[in-house]
């Protein structure tokens, strides 16, 4: 996962994290016509923007990955 660090106050903690995400599930229908949506995968995930919620903007944020 992404962690980020606001170096405009050194905040860590509170981010306000706007994201696209892509997802592919399974649709079961009954045959009454409920669906039931199984095994949900994100196949593709962007982050939009980063904003600290101090600051209230985004200019002094960085992003570390740590891990995998
Ligand atoms: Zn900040």
């Amino acid at each position: 996962m992404d962690k980020y660090r606001c170096t405009a106050c050194g905040n860590v903690t509170r981010f306000d994290v706007v994201e696209t995400t892509t997802v592919r599930s399974f649709h079961h229908y009954t045959v009454g016509g409920e669906l039931t949506i199984e095994e949900p995968e994100v196949v593709s995930r962007i982050v939009d923007s980063v904003t600290c919620r101090w600051c209230g903007h985004g200019r002094g944020v960085e992003v570390t990955t740590e891990g995998e």
